[in-house]
């Protein structure tokens, strides 16, 4: 007697279902993609820390070089035995003052000094010792003035003072101010001073304003030195 056929349904096992492989696969890429984005990100990171440092080290380094330009110009606008202004910093100062002068309407002084008999100085005393009276003569000098007035060393034992705002009286007592104080300093020398001034009205270049100031000290050295001319 033959039985009632058997009905059964094959159920796969879930591994074995259809939707398996292509949820397999897109989970595959999912975590591929998301591998890739979180080093794309570390990148990211990297490089940002990177630019910041890389920033950091451009603005130290710009720094350094500005401290190194100052130092670099002040070297080349200071005098190596006394320390204050020299000659090149006198001749861009001057020339500065000089065109401020007709636009701002006030006068401008210059004083040239001279030491007095130094070249005895050194020959009594040696040149070392020369050279530590110029240092002193400088300090004298360029504590004894205004903020805005540039005390530098022309040569020698030439000293140049230009003083900015200042007339022919103001300029006056102040040579006659820095004078007294090498005469009471008692370094053993004495300094003639030649003076001018620059009106607004009338202004001047600066080798004319030097050759009068130049032509006042060597008055000063012919009517008996140590004054004021
Ligand atoms: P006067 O009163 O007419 O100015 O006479 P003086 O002797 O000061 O002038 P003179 O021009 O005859 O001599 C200047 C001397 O300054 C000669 C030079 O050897 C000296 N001198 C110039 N520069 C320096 C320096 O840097 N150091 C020293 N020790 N002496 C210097
Ligand atoms: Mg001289
Ligand atoms: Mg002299």
């Amino acid at each position: 007697m033959e039985g009632a056929p058997l009905r059964f349904v094959v159920v796969p096992r879930w591994y074995e279902r259809r939707w398996v492989v292509p949820l397999l696969i897109v989970l595959g890429c999912a975590a591929i993609a998301a591998g890739l984005i979180q080093r794309q990100r570390r990148r990211v990171r990297h490089l940002r820390e990177h630019n910041i440092e890389l920033d950091r080290l451009v603005h130290a380094r710009t720094q350094d070089l500005e401290r190194v330009n100052l130092r670099l110009q002040d070297l080349a606008d200071r005098d190596g035995l006394t320390g204050i202004a020299n000659r090149r910093r006198f001749d861009g100062f001057l020339e500065e003052c000089l065109q401020r002068v007709p636009v701002r309407g006030r006068p401008l002084g210059l004083a040239m000094a001279d030491v007095d008999h130094f070249k005895a100085y050194n020959d009594g005393h040696g040149h070392q010792a020369g050279d530590e009276l110029l240092r002193r003569v400088a300090r004298l000098l360029a504590d004894g003035v205004r903020g805005d007035t540039l005390v530098a060393r022309y040569g020698g034992e030439e000293f140049a003072i230009v003083a900015p705002d200042c007339d022919l009286p103001t300029m006056r007592e102040v040579a006659e101010r820095l004078r007294t104080q090498v005469e009471t300093a008692a370094l053993g020398v004495t300094i003639s001073i030649g003076i001018c001034a620059c009106d607004p009205a009338s202004p001047e270049s600066a080798d004319a304003l030097l050759a009068r100031a130049d032509a006042a000290l060597y008055r000063a050295k012919e009517e008996g030195r140590n004054r004021v001319v």
